[in-house]
């Protein structure tokens, strides 16, 4: 599942983790918030500022949640 990092303007428009318009601390919230849930088992995402996610290929402008089934 592709989900997209929250902007600091909340236009409906892609940003990147290391645009000026990325908000890490909601992004950060949204993370953990799904991390709470037991069938989240890793994060996809390029911005490693953010606790326990995976760097992968592609990732900047999304991050990815691998489910278990
Ligand atoms: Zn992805």
């Amino acid at each position: 599942m592709d989900i997209p990092p929250l902007r600091k303007d909340g236009l409906p428009i892609p940003v990147y983790w290391y645009n000026k318009e990325y908000a890490q601390a909601a992004t950060a919230k949204l993370i953990a918030l799904f991390r709470a849930h037991a069938s989240v088992r890793t994060v996809l995402f390029n911005d490693t500022g953010i606790p326990l996610v995976t760097p992968f290929k592609n990732h900047d402008h999304h991050f990815h949640l691998e489910l278990s089934t």
